[in-house]
């Protein structure tokens, strides 16, 4: 069965909790603290696998999560950091978050993406030693990895799509001008999973053709045309409207070509604009007059009309070159940009980040300020960018203008729920 659309759990992995440990050696009754960080939990990755082609596997499989990073040890022992869990769709799939239906990512490149970040490592104790301060009997636990709710969605990526009823001929279309092999029948329902064909131009240059099962198959009464399919055409450049010039089972070609752009249209403006060639398919059935009249109508509100005979591969030819012609000019396919969302710490703490300063002892301490923990617990303090963004939170927040306010000078210590480092302006 072919699957398009699933819905999956994602869970990263926690961080390893930051250990309290005292450095132990002969004849010195209580070392320094030396309780190392805990490791970082593995993430969640998203990345293509040009073996898939649908989300079959998610079916079956609906909870993921990444391991958790270890604990610290002893003797500024780092914790180990867990493995990434990556995880593997077919190109062209869509990641929203199930909640707000926002994208998250169009996984269709090469580069693996991060869906659901691991939790920051907890801080051992051996980062909370000060003068002030020689047993710190405590360290950060680790921080959660990030758990969400995902729909996945397929949608294929491909410069032409073939749209039309079923039986008009597409999957012939597609077999005689690629390498692709759809089943082709006289019946409806012989396509029920896309099917991609490349079209080779010669000299390197080729683009692919999407063969969509008929836009009523599949559908139930009343149920519209097929709509499922049409989001596996929505990235295409180019539409390829096949009809059945001969009008067999009892249709009109015409009435048959404004019900499909009537489709396209409740499906989506974005698809109803999007330039389309019409194809007059079977045209060993009629009079070459009736193929004319055809020809008019069609020029007439300003497309291109292309008479083939897709079983014998007749007109195809001028037809391929005609929509390579047409591609160049059109612009690349289609990628989703990820809706931007602003970062959770700062919309849930906005409003809400006071903070005091109370100087006792030379040492200026930095209090009530339970949002800056949270802060914290995300910044590595071997990492000089993350160190950086924790000192632009300082500055953005007032904190570094509300020390300089009390008389900190250089070389002055702060202290922040424990941490101490140095005042440098
Ligand atoms: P699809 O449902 O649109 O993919 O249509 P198919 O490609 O499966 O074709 C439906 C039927 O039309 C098959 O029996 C084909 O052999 C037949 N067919 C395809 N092209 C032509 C053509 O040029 N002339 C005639 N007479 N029959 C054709
Ligand atoms: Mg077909």
């Amino acid at each position: 069965m072919f699957v398009d659309i699933a819905g999956i759990h994602l869970k990263a992995g926690k961080g390893g909790d930051g250990a309290v440990s005292f450095h132990r050696e002969k004849y010195v009754a209580a070392g320094g603290p030396d309780g190392g960080d805990g490791g970082r939990g593995g993430n969640i990755i998203f990345k293509v696998d040009d073996n898939l082609s649908t989300l079959a596997d998610f079916r079956y499989k609906r909870k993921y999560a990444a391991e958790d990073g270890q604990n610290g040890g002893a003797s500024r022992c780092t914790g180990k950091s867990a493995k990434d869990l990556v995880i593997s769709v077919p190109r062209g799939t869509l990641v929203r978050d199930k909640e707000t239906g926002r994208i998250i990512a169009d996984i269709s490149d090469d580069e693996p993406i991060v869906i659901a970040k691991g939790g920051n490592g907890g801080w051992g104790n051996m980062h909370f030693s000060s003068a002030t301060r020689q047993v710190p009997r405590f360290a950060n636990d680790g921080m959660r990895g990030e758990e969400l709710d995902v729909t996945l969605e397929l949608k294929l990526l491909a410069d032409v799509g073939l749209i039309g009823f079923p039986n008009v001929g597409k999957s012939t279309l597609v077999s005689v001008v690629s390498q692709a092999k759809p089943k082709i029948a006289n019946y409806h329902f012989t396509t029920l999973t896309p099917v991609l064909g490349v079209v080779s131009m010669g000299e390197g240059s080729s683009f692919v053709m999407a063969d969509i099962p008929g836009l009523i198959e599949g559908a139930g009464e009343g149920a519209g045309l097929g709509h499922e399919f049409l989001r596996h055409v929505e990235r295409c450049r180019l539409l390829l409207h096949v009809i059945d010039v001969s009008g067999s089972e009892g249709r009109d070609p015409i009435e048959d070509f404004d019900k499909i752009n009537k489709e396209l249209a409740v499906f989506s403006s974005e698809l109803k604009d999007r330039p389309q060639i019409v194809v007059g398919n079977k045209c060993d059935l009629i009079e070459d007059e009736d193929i004319e009249k055809l020809r008019e109508y069609f020029e007439n509100k300003g497309l291109k009309f292309f008479p083939i005979m897709a079983a014998i591969a007749e007109g195809t030819k001028p037809l391929i070159d005609y929509v390579a012609a047409t591609l160049a000019t059109l612009p690349p396919i289609k990628r989703y940009e990820a809706d931007f969302v602003p970062e959770p710490i700062v919309t849930a703490k906005k409003n809400n980040r006071s903070f005091k300063i109370a100087v006792r002892g030379g040492v200026y301490y930095v209090e009530d300020a339970e949002w800056l923990i949270d802060v914290m617990n995300k910044v590595d303090p071997d990492d000089y960018e993350s160190l950086q963004y924790f000192e632009r939170t300082l500055r953005s927040e007032g904190i570094i203008k509300a020390l300089e306010k009390q008389g900190i000078v250089e070389g002055d210590t702060v202290n922040i729920y424990d941490v101490e480092f140095d005042y440098v302006p």
